[in-house]
This record gives C-alpha cells, structure tokens and sequence, in this order.
C-alpha cells in the first residue's frame, strides 16, 4: 500500500491509496480561520467532521448528487474518489451572516429567498476574491455548461441539507462546496461538508453550531461540533 503523502491543506491531508483511482482523506484536529491567522490544534475535531462529511455525501448520493465520497475506513479517514479540484468555493446562503453583511448592506439574520449563490476563487493570497460568470469563463475554469451544472447541484445540495437541517432543530445558513472532475470528466461534489464549512444557528436559541464558535470564541467549539455530529448521526 503506498500511502504517499501528496497534498496537506490547513485541515486535512491527502495521501494515494493502493488504487490510483482513489484517494485516502485524513481529517485532521487543525482547526484555522482568517485566512490561517488563527489557528489550534482541538483534538477530536477530525473525527467529527470525517463522520459528519461521510453522512453528508452518503445522503446526497442517495439524492442524485455525485460526490467523490466511497468510504470511512477509520475514525478520521476517508476513502475517496480522485478528483482534480476545481478552484472555486461555491457558497450558497439562505440566511444574510459572515462576510455577506461585512460587505454588503444586509442586515444579519435577513432570509435569503431565493438562496444566493456566491462563488469564490480559492486563493488565500488573494484573499479567495469574489468572481462572476464572465470571469470564471474567461479564466477557463468552468464552461458554460458546467457552470450551470455546479449552480444546480448547490441548489440541490442547499435543499437536501436544509431539509435534514431543519428535522434536527437546525438553521442552515450557509456553507461552502467546492468540486473537481474525476477521470471521466464529470464533475463531482469534493473536499468535506462539516462544520467547519457550514454556518448552523440552534433553531430555538439562535446559538452558533459551527466554526464560528471557533472564529469569535463563543463557547467550547469540540463539544458544539459533537453535539452537531450526534444529531446528525442520530446519537442523541
Ligand atoms: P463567509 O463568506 O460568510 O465567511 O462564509 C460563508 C460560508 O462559507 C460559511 O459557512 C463558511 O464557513 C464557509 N466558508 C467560506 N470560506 C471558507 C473557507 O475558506 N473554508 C471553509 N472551510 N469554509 C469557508
């Protein structure tokens, strides 16, 4: 088994599997923001977000969404479908919060409808800047017609996680996608889904449920992120 390490980002590493085709996920306990201004080490994180991402895609597969997810093969790890990354942050967002209202003249908790997609370039040192069609075009990023592929399956994945969200007490507020292309060309839903890459306000408190413990320090950020997984994972 060659388990070569072959990308390490600010959470997780990538490592090859025994198949070229796949890919070993670990998720680890860094836990950054600002653009890695700030950043710890909160053990037992990875874990959370492994388990919370591999639910995710589990259930967005079964809704038609192609995912590179295959499998958890440990507390951490994630089996994976390669995939070359496309550098975009898709963000769709159905309640005005974060860098929306820091920007803009929205008025935090002001519903989205309908829900606002904003795709970021993945740069952090350029600060991920905000694109638009024509640039994503122009750059050659996407195509026309993938763009409108990517747009689709956000909305799609806004509407299965707003439904299982709101089952479990759970504001989605936004979050964050990002895609690639597997072997075939097609593209696929990659990187995680966590609470790491998701705002979630607690329906009946407005408590935060999400890096935003983290960002500004609002509580104790490993036990929001267990309290999301076991009501996610049905462990209540
Ligand atoms: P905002 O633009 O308000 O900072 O973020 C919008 C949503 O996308 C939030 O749920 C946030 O967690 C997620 N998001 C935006 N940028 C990043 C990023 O670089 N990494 C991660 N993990 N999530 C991000």
């Amino acid at each position: 088994m060659t388990e070569e390490l072959l990308y390490a980002g600010k959470a997780k590493s990538v490592y090859g599997s025994d198949r070229a085709d796949e890919l070993i996920v670990v998720f680890r306990d860094d836990i950054t923001a600002f653009d890695g201004g700030k950043k710890d080490v909160i053990a037992g994180k990875g874990e959370f977000n492994a388990r919370v991402s591999a639910r995710l895609y589990d259930l967005l597969e079964g809704r038609g969404i192609p995912t590179h997810f295959i499998a958890l093969e440990g507390p951490a790890r994630m089996r994976v479908r390669r995939l070359k990354m496309i550098p975009l942050e898709v963000i769709v967002r159905n309640i005005a919060a974060g860098s929306l209202v820091r920007r803009y003249p929205f008025v935090e908790g002001t519903p989205l409808d309908p829900p606002l997609i904003v795709i970021d370039y993945k740069d952090d040192s350029l600060h991920d800047p905000m694109l638009n069609d024509d640039i994503i075009l122009a750059l050659g990023l996407l195509t026309r017609e993938e763009l409108g592929e990517v747009k689709r399956f956000a909305l799609r994945v806004n509407e299965v996680l707003q439904e299982l969200f709101a089952d479990l007490g759970i504001q989605l507020v936004d979050f964050k996608i990002e895609f690639g292309r597997d072997a075939d060309g097609k593209i696929r839903l990659g990187d995680e889904i966590s609470m790491d890459s998701m705002r979630l306000w607690d329906i009946r408190t407005g408590a935060s449920l999400d890096k935003d413990v983290y960002r500004f320090e609002k509580g104790d950020v490993l036990a929001t992120y267990g309290q999301v997984a076991s009501r996610i994972l049905g462990e209540d």
